[in-house]
């Protein structure tokens, strides 16, 4: 791709879009960026590229600026579908992501996670196996660093490991990693697409470019995936999957199996996997069939679960107090998550959902709620529709706060019962971040204990 001199719009201001300004200038493009947000909402950020002398505009978008210029890099936070963008389709300009754009100069073989749940559970999980079986990896994309960095920094490796969402293969056109993982495809971003089969095939992309030597890993047991995948071109390698004659790998009792041609049945212990839950072990297995499709070894996949931590803010336990446990699952932002969540408990589970709505119903939890959850508090934006869901099955209580919520929480619960927070919505109600969102959980657990000392 020959950048230099041409006009390039960079669309939205977020972490990728800064570094996909800095990557395009300092390759002698005449870059100009807009965001619709105002100087002070995003802060910070904008000294680091107005220094380099980068044409900003906030605010309203201008419809000139769209249709002025050679090229348009959007970022994920921004609908793919917002007029502007439109019309400069329209004059035949270009419309892509970081990630495509990053593309282009990458040499290197990508193993690309994308699903509803799990992404980046298992693109650290497949970073760790390559590492363990002697591979260099490099590991990025919608979690941590941006894929463009990756490229600015010109960093060498065997592999790079993208976790990759559907917001960003929306804007992709070449892209074709050698190795695609689809983990699942349930209910979320209703708030952005016009319904679940449009989200659905908007996953499905991460492996359209793809050829007949190249690998798809997907889950055989999630109905939407088979359908999306049905004229996949790729090698299927599944997991969840007994009967396939490639590569495979299924869960069963204590352990999980992978198959392969060469190597036949090669079991990993479930005990020996320091991670909670059903969902955990189809990451695994996931994770594991992608790193064997690429010569990676059974031993450095048992050696690098053995050493994995979990992420933070994914079902992670947080403390006990007056012999009740917290935990701690604010990533949780749709309902298959709280679903899995759910699953992973034995004892009676006191439930803290809401946030903000994403568009989606809450109705497919009640079935589970019923079974395991004996109080449900609700906090934020979506607090009165969740509540309108359950209260019939459940007693719900309402609470103005996180510490108000963690409170009533510690008052519901009995010696050997859990607390979870498993928000199914978005924290952008009341926080930045699901991280803060989670943070604040953790902070209000540690008031409550010093009160209760
Ligand atoms: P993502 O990057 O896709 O958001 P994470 O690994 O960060 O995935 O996990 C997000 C949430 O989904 C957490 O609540 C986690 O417990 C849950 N989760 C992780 N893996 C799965 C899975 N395979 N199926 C369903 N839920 C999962």
């Amino acid at each position: 791709m020959d950048l230099k001199n041409k006009h390039i719009l960079v669309v939205g201001l977020g972490k990728s879009g800064i570094s996909v300004v800095k990557f395009l200038h300092s390759r002698g493009c005449i870059v100009t960026a807009v965001d619709n947000r105002s100087d002070e909402a995003l802060g910070e950020v904008l000294n680091e590229i107005r220094n380099i002398g980068i044409n900003i505009e906030l605010g309203p978008h201008n419809n000139e600026t769209f249709e002025n210029c050679d090229l348009i890099v959007l970022s994920p936070g921004v609908p793919h579908t917002i007029a502007p963008l439109n019309l400069a389709r329209g004059k035949k300009i270009p419309v892509i992501g970081e990630i495509e754009l990053a593309y282009h100069f990458i040499n290197i073989p990508i193993i690309a996670v994308t699903g509803t749940n799990g992404k980046s559970t298992t693109t650290l999980l497949i970073a760790e196996m390559l590492h363990h079986s002697n591979f260099k990896a490099l590991a990025g994309g919608n979690l941590g660093t941006p894929l463009i960095e990756l490229v600015a920094k010109q960093e060498t490796a065997d592999f790079i490991v993208l976790e990759i969402s559907s917001f960003q293969l929306d804007t992709i056109d070449k892209f074709r990693p050698l190795v695609s993982i689809i983990l699942n495809i349930t209910d979320d971003h209703l708030e952005r697409y016009t319904d679940f089969d449009a989200y659905a095939r908007s996953k499905a992309r991460i492996f359209k470019n793809q050829e007949a030597n190249d690998i798809c890993v997907f889950n055989e047991a999630d109905e939407t995936i088979l359908t999306v995948s049905e004229n996949l071109a790729a090698r299927r390698f599944a997991f969840n999957c007994r009967q396939f004659n490639e590569y495979r790998a299924w869960i069963s009792e204590q352990t999980i199996c992978f198959y392969s041609p060469d190597d036949g049945d090669q079991h990993v212990d479930c005990t020996d996997i320091p991670l909670t839950g059903r969902h955990n072990l189809e990451n695994v297995s996931a994770a594991g069939l992608a790193v064997l499709s690429v010569g990676g070894s059974i031993a450095g996949i048992k050696s690098a679960l053995q050493n994995f931590k979990g992420l933070p803010h994914r079902v992670a336990y947080v403390d006990t107090v007056k012999n009740v446990q917290f935990y701690d699952d604010s990533k949780a932002t749709n309902v298959d998550a709280v679903a899995r969540a759910l699953e992973s408990f034995s004892s009676p589970v006191i439930l803290i959902m809401g946030g903000r709505d994403k568009g989606g119903g809450y109705e497919g939890l009640r079935n589970q709620l019923e079974q395991c959850v004996k109080h449900l508090i609700v906090i934020g934006e979506a607090a009165e529709k969740i509540k309108s869901v359950f209260e019939d099955m459940v007693p719900t209580a309402k609470a103005a706060d996180m510490a108000q919520a963690v409170k009533m929480a510690a008052s519901f619960a009995v010696s050997g019962d859990s607390v979870l927070l498993s928000p199914a919505c978005s924290s952008f109600d009341m926080y930045d971040s699901y991280a803060q969102r989670g943070n604040d959980f953790v902070r209000s657990i540690g008031l409550l204990k010093r009160e209760n000392q």
